[in-house]
């Protein structure tokens, strides 16, 4: 029992003193990263209006990436401002969201006359729908809307869902997060632990990593592509992620 307790108070302070250590030989690090967590340059919200500093957000953390006013992310400001823009709903009457980011939901909702958010495990929505398996008849909406969501699927099977709902001429905006360096989309079937698909994908349900192929995937599925992305101006005004696109597909 001495021999146990010794033993524990001395483990006790080898951890203590190599903890101190970290902390010491790493202090100008903390201290930046905890100054960071409170933003490190004013922004402008294109949302909700806001200028001055974004939060952090994420694991490990983003700085500069969360609206304190209302809550928007990179991804969200970037799909704004890129809408307003290129008017890449033009004409659209009705949309299908899926895994709605309130955000989203609310501007889509303004804007378009029949709004239909959907998933598959989020309560609240307006239909439960397995975007591999879509309840809804072929060729009955204008417009699909999913974001950072086909990484975490079967893409072939929901690409092939989402042509089939879509009325000819219709459109399927898509953001994925994409690994620019990397020419070819990668997976592989036999990664499926969380922990594995975290080291291979970079997140624990994500099931792969897209590459510069992602265009031809959606093109593989029928559908036009064009990309978009924000200039590098935008990007540091408003906190976007540099170079992140929005694909617009429209049906053929
Ligand atoms: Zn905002």
């Amino acid at each position: 029992m001495l021999k146990k307790t010794i033993k524990n108070i001395l483990f006790a302070c080898r951890f203590q003193k190599s903890f101190l250590y970290w902390i010491l030989s790493n202090r100008r690090y903390l201290k930046n990263t905890i100054s960071g967590m409170r933003g490190k340059y004013p922004r402008e919200c294109p949302n909700c209006g806001y200028i001055g500093h974004f939060t952090a957000f994420g694991y490990p953390p983003r700085f500069d990436a969360k609206c304190p006013e209302c809550g928007s992310l990179e991804r969200h400001r970037l799909f704004l401002l890129l809408e307003r823009k290129k008017n890449l709903l033009a004409g659209v009457g009705s949309v299908l969201h899926f895994a709605p980011e309130p955000i989203i939901e609310k501007y889509l909702r303004q804007k378009i006359p029949s709004y239909i958010s959907a998933d598959l495990y989020k309560s609240g929505v307006d239909r439960k729908e397995d975007i591999e398996n879509i309840s809804l008849p072929a060729a009955s909406v204008d417009a699909v809307f999913c974001s950072h969501v086909l990484e975490h699927v079967n893409d072939i099977q929901a690409l092939q869902e989402i042509h089939r709902i879509l009325k000819p001429g219709g459109r399927l905006i898509a953001m994925v997060p994409i690994c620019e360096g990397w020419d070819k989309t990668y997976e592989n079937p036999e990664i499926v632990s969380p922990a594995a698909r975290d080291l291979h994908f970079g997140q624990h349900d994500h099931v792969r990593c897209y590459g510069q192929d992602f265009p031809q995937r959606l093109a593989d599925a029928g559908f036009e592509t064009a990309a978009y992305t924000a200039p590098p101006e935008d990007a540091a005004r408003y906190g976007l992620w540099r170079g992140e696109k929005v694909f617009a597909g429209t049906r053929v």
